[in-house]
C-alpha cells in the first residue's frame, strides 16, 4: 500500500513535467507478440537463463557460451558472445524497460490467473533459482491463454518505475500452444513474510547446477501474486540470452511483500541479476483507455487504474458549477508571442509552450506549459454552459499547477483561435501535409476583463490529481460559430461533468 501511495504521489508530482494528467495519453496498443524465437533454444528454461546451462527442458545440444551480469561476459557483451544472441545487441523490442508513471497501469477485467499447486521442483541454474511448474496453471488475457512453465527471480528488479528499482522481481513465464511467451513480472518489497516464498526458501539449492526436487512439498504460485492485477503491458523480450523478442509482458503495479529476512535469503544467493533497462525504440506501453462515454467514461475512470482512484474518491474535484458570486481580481499575465507545438492527443487539441510566459497572483507565479480545449465548457456558471472552454495549464517551480479557464461564446471571428484550429486534423483522420508550427501570443486568447473565480480543484482528466489552483474567467471570448463547429466536429464532447463543490468555497470579490 505504501508503494501504491508513493506512486500516486509521484504521479501527482510528475504531472506537470510528464503531463500524466491533462495531456492524457493513452498509449496505443502495439503489435501482438507473435510466436517467439524460442523454438530453437528450447525448453521451459528459455527465459530464466537456462538457455546457456541446459536447464529444465533444455535440448542439451550445442554448448552455449558462458554469460554473466558484469565484466566481459556482461549484458553489454551478450550480443557478441554468440551469433544466436545477436538480438541482445541489435534487438529493438528488448526487456526490461523503465516504466513511466506517464502511463498508468491498467486494471484488466479480462485478465485471469488460474494457478494450481505444483510439486516443488527447483533448479539453481547459475543465474537464478527457477521453480519448474507442473502443467495445468494458466494465464488468460481476453482471448489468449498461456500455461505457466516456470518462475524465477531477479535482484534487484529488472523493470524500474520512474528509474527506481525495487528489491526483487519475480518472473512468471507462460507459453501458449504455438510457443509464444507471456511473462508476468511481480515486484517484491519489504513487509510481512510471504508463506509461499518460505516454502521455496526452505529448499533453496545454493550451488549452480544443483536441483531440489521435493515431491513431498508443493508450491502454489497464486500465493506470489498481488491482490490487484493492474499491470503495464508491452511487447518485449527475454531478459537473458538469447534475448528473443515476441514476449508479451505484464508487469504488475501492485507489489507483493516479503520479510527482510526472506529477501536477504534470496538476494544472498543471487544479487546483481538485473539486466539494465533497454530503450523503448518507439514502443508504447499500453495504458488504460479512457473516454467521455460508456464503460470508459467519467463515472468509470476510477476503476480503470489503481492510480486513478482520485477520480472517484476525491473531495476537491474539477470542474464545478460556479455559484452566484462576483469574480475576484484578475491574475497578472506576462505572455509573449512564441511558436507553439500542437498535438491532437486523442482527447483534445493541445498547444505546448516553451518557457517564458508567466502568470502572477500575489507572491505566487507560474509558467505556462500548455493550453487545450473542451467542448462544451467543463465549468458551468449557475448551471449554464458555454460551447467551448480553454484551459491554460501553468506550473510553478515546485511542480504545482494553476489552470486558467476561459469560456468562448459565438460572435466575431477569432484570429488567434483560427491559427490553432487551422491545424485540426480532419474528422476522418486523414492527415495532409503538416502546416508549419503557428506563432501565437496566448494573451490574444484572453478576454480584456480578466477577473476570475478562484477555487481549489483537480485535473479534469485521469488521474484527476488534486491540488490544482483554478482561475475561471467570468468574461467569455468571442469566436465565430464556424470555428466552434470545427472543434466539435473533431471532438464531439470532451467535457467532464461538474463535480460536487463539497466544503470548498469559490473565492470572489469580498462584499
Ligand atoms: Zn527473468
Ligand atoms: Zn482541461
Amino acid at each position: 500500500m505504501a508503494t501504491r501511495i508513493a506512486w500516486t504521489l509521484a504521479c501527482a508530482l510528475a504531472l506537470g513535467a510528464a503531463g500524466c494528467g491533462e495531456s492524457g495519453g493513452d498509449g496505443g496498443a502495439g503489435g501482438d507478440g507473435g510466436a517467439g524465437a524460442e523454438g530453437g533454444h528450447g525448453g521451459a528454461g528459455g527465459h530464466g537463463g537456462a538457455g546457456g546451462h541446459g536447464g529444465a527442458g533444455g535440448h542439451g545440444g550445442q554448448h552455449a557460451p558462458h554469460w554473466t551480469y558484469e565484466g566481459e561476459t556482461g549484458p553489454e557483451h551478450w550480443g557478441d558472445l554468440s551469433p544466436e544472441w545477436a538480438a541482445c545487441r541489435d534487438g529493438t523490442e528488448q526487456s526490461p524497460i523503465d516504466l513511466s508513471l506517464e502511463v498508468a497501469p491498467s486494471n484488466h477485467p479480462e485478465m485471469r490467473f488460474d494457478y494450481a499447486e505444483s510439486p516443488l521442483d527447483l533448479v539453481n541454474n547459475g543465474h537464478t533459482v527457477q521453480v519448474d511448474y507442473a502443467p495445468g496453471s494458466t494465464l488468460t488475457v481476453g482471448e489468449r491463454t498461456w500455461t505457466l512453465v516456470q518462475f524465477h527471480y531477479h535482484a534487484q528488479s529488472e523493470h524500474t518505475v520512474e528509474g527506481i528499482p525495487l528489491p526483487m522481481e519475480l518472473h512468471f513465464v507462460h507459453r501458449d500452444d504455438a510457443g509464444a511467451l507471456a511473462v508476468a513480472g511481480v515486484f517484491v518489497v519489504e513487509g510481512e513474510a510471504n508463506e509461499t516464498l518460505e516454502v521455496i526458501r526452505a529448499h533453496l539449492p545454493t550451488e549452480a547446477g544443483e536441483t531440489a526436487d521435493v515431491p513431498t512439498a508443493t508450491v502454489d504460485a497464486a500465493g506470489l501474486l498481488p491482490a490487484g492485477h493492474a499491470s503495464w503491458r508491452y511487447d518485449g523480450s527475454l531478459t537473458t540470452p538469447p534475448c528473443a523478442e515476441g514476449v508479451s509482458w505484464f508487469v504488475m503495479s501492485e507489489p507483493i511483500y516479503a520479510s527482510a529476512d526472506q529477501i536477504a535469503a534470496f538476494t544472498g544467493l543471487f544479487e546483481g541479476t538485473a539486466r539494465p533497462t533497454q530503450p523503448l525504440h518507439g514502443r508504447h506501453v499500453e495504458g488504460p483507455h479512457w473516454s467521455y462515454d460508456g464503460e470508459t467514461g467519467p463515472e468509470h475512470w476510477a476503476e480503470l487504474s489503481p492510480v486513478w482512484s482520485t477520480c472517484g474518491e476525491g473531495q476537491a474535484q474539477s470542474p464545478i458549477d460556479i455559484p452566484d458570486v462576483p469574480p475576484a481580481e484578475a491574475p497578472e499575465f506576462e505572455y509573449a508571442t512564441a511558436s507553439v507545438d500542437l498535438v491532437d492527443n486523442g482527447h483534445t487539441l493541445q498547444a505546448s509552450f516553451e518557457p517564458g510566459n508567466r502568470m502572477t497572483v500575489g507572491d505566487s507565479d507560474w509558467e505556462l506549459v500548455q493550453l487545450h480545449f473542451h467542448a462544451s465548457s467543463e465549468h458551468t456558471v449557475q448551471g449554464a454552459s458555454y460551447p467551448l472552454e480553454m484551459h491554460l495549464v501553468h506550473r510553478d517551480g515546485a511542480g504545482a499547477l494553476a489552470v486558467v479557464g476561459v469560456f468562448f461564446e459565438p460572435g466575431e471571428m477569432n484570429l488567434a483561435l483560427g491559427a490553432l484550429f487551422a491545424q485540426l486534423p480532419a474528422p476522418d483522420g486523414e492527415a495532409g501535409a503538416p502546416p508549419p508550427p503557428p506563432e501565437l501570443d496566448p494573451s490574444a486568447l484572453l478576454p480584456a476583463d480578466r477577473a476570475a473565480w478562484r477555487y481549489d480543484g483537480s485535473l479534469t482528466t485521469p488521474p484527476c490529481a488534486e491540488g490544482v489552483r483554478w482561475f475561471v474567467m467570468k468574461t467569455p471570448v468571442a469566436a465565430d460559430p464556424g470555428q466552434l463547429a470545427a472543434f466539435t466536429a473533431r471532438y464531439d464532447h470532451n467535457n467532464r461533468p461538474a463535480q460536487p463543490l463539497g466544503d470548498r468555497q469559490v473565492l470572489g470579490e469580498r462584499r
